[in-house]
Formats: C-alpha cells, sequence, structure tokens
C-alpha cells in the first residue's frame, strides 16, 4: 500500500522517490509506505495553491459553503472504510473511530460550511467626525496546517475546514505516523469538487516536509497542533517572518474532585479522562487530585473501575484501550512506569505490558494508576501522553487550586463539585484555555479551543479560527 501526495487535486509520489514505512501498532508490523516528502514537493504544493487562490478567494460563501458540506457528506459515507483505515494506522479502537474521530472530521467541514456564511465582521462610527469604519476579513493567502497522530483525521480537518472556508488556499501536513486517513481524503475532495490546488496534503517527516512548510516565506499563517518542544521550535522559526501562528501544544491538565459531586457520575467519567485513546488526549485528566475525605473511597472504586477495562485489538468492539500509536512512544510511556519510584510515585495498578492474543508485537500497556504525594515530581509535572494517570489527596480549595496551577502547561482543567461558588471561584483561577464542570471533553464547537501557558498561543474553534485565518483590514471612509 503505497501512500501518495494530494498535490493540485492529483495523487502523486515524492520528486525524490524516497518513500517512509507505514506501521500498524496493533500489530507492530509495517503495511505500507508513505512519501518522505521534502521542500521541493512542498513547492510544488505551494505554487499549486498560489495559483488556485485568486478564484477561490473570490469564490462565493454559498459555493464554499456548498462544497464543504458535501465533503462533510462523502466523509460520513465512506465512515466504515475511514474508521478501519484510522483504527489500523493509529491503534485506537474501531469503534472509538466510528463514534468520535470519523464523524467529528465530517462535523468540522459542516460547522464551518455553516460558520462561513454568518462570519460578520464590525463597523465602527468616528461619531462627530463623519467617518465610518468598516473591518474587512480577507482571506490570508496560502496557509500551513500541522497535525499529530493522536486525532488523526479529527484535528487535521479541524484545521483546514476554516482555513478553506475562509478563502485561503493550504499546504497541510499530516502526521508521518498516521498519515492514512488524511490520504483517503484526497479522493473525497475531488469527488466533492473541491477546485485543484484549494488543499495540497504533503506526507513526510517533521523535520523536513513540516519544516519545508513553516520555513516557506511565503506560507504567511501556519497552523500547529503538536508537542510544546516543536511549537517552541516552529515559532523560532516563524518569528522573523512574521508569520501568524496558532499554537495548541501539550497539556497535563488537572481532574479536580470535591466531596459533593455525584460520585458514580465523576469516578465513570473520571474513568473515561483518564484512558479515552489510550490517555493519548492532549485533554486527558492526569493528574487526579481527590479530597482527602474520600480519597481512599475513590482510590478503591477508581482501580476496581479501570481492572474492567479491556486491553486488546482495536478490531474487537469489546475493547476500551487499543494500541499505543508507535513503538518509540510506547517506550516513551512506559520508562514514565518504570521509573515511578525514582520520581517518587507508586504504581498502584497496573504498568505491564500486555501480549494482545495474535497481535503479540503490537504497542500494548495497561492503563495505569501512579500514587503521589508530591505535585512537583516529574510524574505530575512532564506531559506522559498515555494511558497513565497520578492520583493524590488534598484538603483545602486553595491547596489543590495551587497544585493546580503549579505546573508550566495550562490547557484544560475538569472539576467535580455541586458548590456553585466554589465553581467560580476555582474556574476563574485556574490556569486553563478550557474548564470542564461536572463533565469532560463535551465540545461545542462554537467555543474558544487552545491553551494558556506552555499549551499554547491563540484559540482556534468557531468564530476564533475564522479569525485566525482572515487578515483584519480597518477601511476608515469620511463621507462629508
Ligand atoms: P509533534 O510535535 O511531534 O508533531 C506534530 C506534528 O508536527 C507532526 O505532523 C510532526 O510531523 C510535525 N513536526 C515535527 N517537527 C516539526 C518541525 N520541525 N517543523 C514542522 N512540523 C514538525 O507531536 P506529536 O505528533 O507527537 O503529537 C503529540 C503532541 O500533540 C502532544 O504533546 C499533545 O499534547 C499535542 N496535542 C495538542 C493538542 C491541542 O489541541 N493542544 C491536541 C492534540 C495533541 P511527524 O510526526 O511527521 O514527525
Amino acid at each position: 500500500m503505497k501512500i501518495k501526495n494530494y498535490i493540485n487535486g492529483e495523487y502523486v509520489n515524492p520528486i525524490s522517490n524516497n518513500w517512509i514505512e507505514n506501521y500498524n501498532p496493533s500489530i507492530g508490523e509495517v503495511y505500507g509506505q508513505l512519501p518522505d516528502s521534502n521542500s521541493q514537493d512542498v513547492e510544488i504544493a505551494y505554487k499549486a495553491a498560489e495559483t488556485a487562490f485568486q478564484s477561490w478567494s473570490e469564490t462565493t460563501l454559498d459555493e464554499r459553503s456548498q462544497i464543504l458540506s458535501k465533503i462533510a457528506k462523502l466523509i460520513i459515507e465512506k465512515l466504515p472504510e475511514l474508521a478501519m483505515a484510522e483504527a489500523k494506522d493509529n491503534g485506537k479502537p474501531i469503534h472509538v473511530a466510528k463514534s468520535i474521530d470519523i464523524p467529528r472530521a465530517s462535523a468540522n467541514f459542516q460547522f464551518f460550511a455553516n460558520a462561513i456564511t454568518q462570519f460578520a465582521s464590525e463597523a465602527h462610527e468616528s461619531v462627530g467626525q463623519n467617518a465610518i469604519n468598516f473591518t474587512l476579513r480577507q482571506p490570508i493567502g496560502v496557509v500551513g496546517c500541522i497535525s499529530p497522530w493522536n486525532l488523526p483525521l479529527y484535528l487535521f480537518t479541524w484545521k483546514i475546514a476554516p482555513a478553506i472556508a475562509a478563502g485561503n488556499c493550504v499546504v497541510a501536513k499530516p502526521s508521518e505516523i498516521t498519515p492514512m486517513t488524511a490520504y483517503l481524503l484526497g479522493e473525497i475532495l475531488t469527488e466533492a469538487g473541491l477546485p485543484k490546488g484549494v488543499l495540497n496534503i504533503i506526507h513526510g517527516l517533521g523535520t523536513t516536509t513540516g519544516q519545508a512548510i513553516v520555513e516557506h516565506p511565503n506560507i504567511k499563517a501556519i497552523s500547529f497542533t503538536g508537542g510544546t518542544k516543536t511549537g517552541v521550535h516552529i515559532a523560532k522559526v516563524a518569528a522573523p517572518m512574521f508569520k501568524k501562528l496558532s499554537l495548541e501544544l501539550g497539556g497535563k491538565n488537572p481532574a479536580i474532585i470535591f466531596s459533593d459531586c455525584d460520585y458514580n457520575e465523576m469516578l465513570q467519567t473520571t474513568v473515561r479522562s483518564s484512558f479515552a485513546n489510550q490517555g493519548q488526549i492532549c485533554l486527558c485528566g492526569s493528574r487526579i487530585f481527590v479530597e482527602a475525605s474520600i480519597y481512599q473511597k475513590f482510590k478503591t472504586d477508581f482501580i476496581a473501575a479501570v481492572c474492567k477495562l479491556k486491553v486488546g485489538s482495536p478490531f474487537n468492539n469489546n475493547t476500551d484501550i487499543g494500541a499505543l500509536v508507535s513503538k518509540t512512544h510506547l517506550n516513551k510511556v512506559k520508562s514514565y512506569v518504570d521509573n515511578a519510584e525514582q520520581y517518587g510515585g507508586k504504581v498502584v495498578f497496573g504498568g505491564n505490558l500486555v501480549a494482545v492474543e495474535s497481535s503479540e508485537n503490537g504497542y500494548y500497556l495497561e492503563p495505569t494508576i501512579i500514587e503521589v504525594n508530591d505535585n512537583s515530581c516529574i510524574l505530575n509535572q512532564e506531559e506522559i501522553f498515555g494511558p497513565v494517570v497520578t492520583i493524590m489527596p488534598f484538603n483545602e480549595e486553595s491547596e489543590v487550586l495551587a497544585m493546580a496551577n503549579d505546573v508550566s502547561y495550562g490547557l484544560s482543567a475538569t472539576l467535580w463539585t455541586n458548590d456553585l461558588k466554589r465553581t467560580m471561584r476555582v474556574s476563574k483561577q485556574l490556569d486553563a484555555g478550557i474548564v470542564w464542570v461536572n463533565t469532560w471533553l463535551l465540545r461545542d464547537l462554537r467555543t474558544p479551543f487552545g491553551g494558556m501557558k506552555n499549551s499554547g498561543v491563540g484559540r482556534e474553534g468557531g468564530l476564533e479560527a475564522l479569525r485566525f485565518f482572515t487578515e483584519p483590514k480597518n477601511i476608515c471612509i469620511k463621507y462629508n
């Protein structure tokens, strides 16, 4: 199986004819190849995008909206095939790909198909000066979108849909680790009638293909989701060219549980917020703080609930936890578990590799719970990004708030309480771009999405994404 680049509406080989192996993490075997694209491929994609820009940016909003809706519809029509590809490429349970990843990829296109028809700009009358100002929101031109491997099509489309809805043309790169669904998207774009060159999908390594997109002097904006270290690097490369940047980076999110919460609902949701997608979601609650009065009960019940999670092949419908995305990532996650004691933690559940029947070489790890007693330990400070959480008791609201914020990240937080005043007090003081109260990962696509501190710069989602992908221009008209 050979994946190809999608440039100017055609599937093409990389110029160098160099290829990278693509792994199926559920069995630990190579099952295909993808282009090892370089800056020449990026240049060809850029040229196609540049050529398409004028016409696409002048396409009526209705036309753009209809094409985006058609893409959304086709994604749903091809859901079984796309879900299978996502599970095979990423290791996630196929029922998760079917119920979450692929429907959300479709929803991303449908949401921005609607949003672009409602996107308005401001007008300011300069009273007493006989002048009116209004803001034009113009597409930027050619923009770059770079996405990670954890939610491959879901996050890829989260960037692309608003970019093209706003009238830009795109050079996009999915993660080299999970290229398959982005590849399949090419056919859908063609079938939906997206004009050639509007969206170009280039495969390859971050350090070559991704780097070439970021370095390209005429790609004026970069929307990037990935690790904080990569985000720092991209910011450094982009800054001298004054590129517009949206960086959605890592997280080390607190889940704060007060004793007055709805206990059963909290317990069920906390299992999900800890281990959904093998814990490989930037929004997972990986530091669990529990009020001391219910800590022992929580610990017992949480372990009992996690114990029931089934680790297994992504293709079994009763699998809760599939394979981690790659051998390298598995080793990284496992090293935190293996060093837990040295880092001041105690593994109270899990921690072992799992040999899944008929898939013994797959990258499986038990869901793992580590008890810690100091928030400053490495386990509570570094993003592990796997099926590993820490638990720790607290006594006072002020104490847990200080611990929740005492980390370099600030992406999301989850709060469990029925006390309205506390909800407001704590939510306002948390360093987080998103606070979920008595729920987790309940997403409304109209809301701003992104993080504070080392979790990123800027917001995507809703009109924020359309603002990012447009250049505001103030026009001032004097009328006397
Ligand atoms: P990486 O930062 O390694 O990679 C993200 C993307 O950037 C990939 O496509 C990668 O390519 C590419 N890339 C790598 N180096 C460069 C470079 N020098 N220039 C341009 N592009 C580059 O992250 P992961 O893929 O490992 O994803 C996991 C991370 O993403 C976690 O830290 C997670 O928290 C974060 N994340 C953040 C989210 C948010 O919304 N805040 C949501 C989801 C994940 P390649 O893989 O091909 O090398």
